[in-house]
């Protein structure tokens, strides 16, 4: 068991989740869905369903069949009530929640349709099923000390596999090599496997902001953008360097890129406890706007990086008017897209402080030209 689901570090998300049910007045509320899942029984499984209690309730249960009985008994700690079972996980509720009836929150978002309607048979009253929706996720947007910690570790060690990728040059080599280079390296320096498929964009590929990666060699004289992520002790990291494969670029690509590095210098001074992710978006495109370029960056600043590649919160134009928190976990990616020419996108990722941040991601940003 790793430090980020070491048994102590699930009592206390459990007794946090506890407490928002007595808030809420749930009697129960299950958990599925797989990264949720995780976050509160450290559970790496694919088939699994979580039932937990109000504080000073019953004790959690834990249900999977018999593929995972052996993975739920090592990963899930001893305070869940384990059960496994034959057929649909959630066949067996009426069984694990008894006959005193009460309230049932589970995540619509997260939920089929049929599962909806298979619920709404197995719970009958006096049981009651109630939409509780983010209740797990709303604990994961503040990350614990062991949290950023895994995330500072996959930064570092995407940081390394870039470095040696880029050592090994660029140009001639296609796209799709040098990602695939890219993911082998993390794989090797430890990373359980790429957070993301890798993007590495050359020239005018790199205007779209989620290129995939082509058959097409890298040619001198360009930008080439490359956003990759490395996952490690179940945590992502993410970032994107947009470097040039020569001297030779054109005027309007060094400008591209110096008003990309400023906006994202400024996003970056804005992150902190306090402003919601619509006043931090706001700061860095005001640089894009004021250049006349505001139209070429479509996209929101950035998102949180947890357990997902994305998750809450969000920096956007239509981000939530919540405040961010300390111990969020957010990009700072803003970029400038002009079709049929260039891309250029510039990526870090912070931990919100109270009064500023903690980048993570350490890889210079100054224009690099690497051949
Ligand atoms: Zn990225
Ligand atoms: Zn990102």
């Amino acid at each position: 068991m790793s430090g980020v689901d070491a048994a102590e570090g699930i009592a206390a998300r459990l007794a946090r989740l506890g407490a928002r049910l007595v808030e809420l007045k749930l009697d129960a509320l299950l958990v599925d869905a797989p990264f949720d899942l995780r976050y509160i029984s450290g559970y790496t499984g694919t088939n699994g369903l979580a039932v937990l209690r109000p504080a000073g309730g019953a004790p959690p249960a834990f249900l999977t069949d018999f593929r995972y009985t052996a993975q739920a008994a090592a990963e899930v700690p001893a305070e869940f009530e384990h059960a496994t079972v034959t057929g649909e996980l959630r066949d067996s509720l009426p069984a694990v929640l008894g006959e005193n009836g009460g309230r049932v929150g589970f995540d619509e978002t997260k939920l089929t349709v049929h599962g909806h309607r298979r619920l709404s048979e197995l719970l009958v009253p006096p049981w009651e099923l109630v939409p509780a929706n983010g209740l797990v996720e709303e604990q994961r947007v503040v990350k614990e000390p062991a949290e950023v910690a895994a995330i500072a570790a996959a930064c570092a060690l995407a940081d390394e596999a870039l470095r040696e990728v880029l050592e090994a040059g660029l140009v001639g080599r296609t796209e799709r090599e040098v990602a695939l280079d890219l993911e082998t390296r993390m794989r090797r320096l430890g990373a359980e496997e790429p957070s993301f498929p890798s993007i590495v964009a050359a020239a005018e590929h790199g205007a779209l902001p989620h290129a995939q990666p082509r058959e097409v060699e890298i040619p001198p004289d360009v930008l080439v953008t490359i956003d990759w992520g490395a996952r490690l002790q179940g945590y992502c990291s993410d970032c994107t360097r947009t470097v040039a494969t020569g001297d030779g670029l054109s005027t309007q690509a060094r400008e591209i890129y110096e008003l990309v590095l400023a906006a994202q210098i400024a996003g970056l001074q804005a992150l902190r406890a306090g402003p919601n992710g619509r006043e931090v978006d706001a700061v860095a495109r005001g640089v894009i706007d004021a250049a006349g370029r505001g139209a070429e960056f479509g996209h929101g600043l950035g998102h949180g990086v947890g357990l997902e590649i994305h998750e809450a919160p969000r920096l956007s134009r239509t981000a939530p008017e919540q405040p961010l928190l300390a111990g969020n976990v957010v990009s700072v990616e803003p970029g400038v897209y002009v079709p049929d020419e260039l891309g250029v996108r510039i990526e870090d990722l912070a931990v919100v402080r109270e009064g500023g941040c903690d980048v993570l991601t350490a890889l210079p940003k100054g224009l690099t030209i690497i051949g």
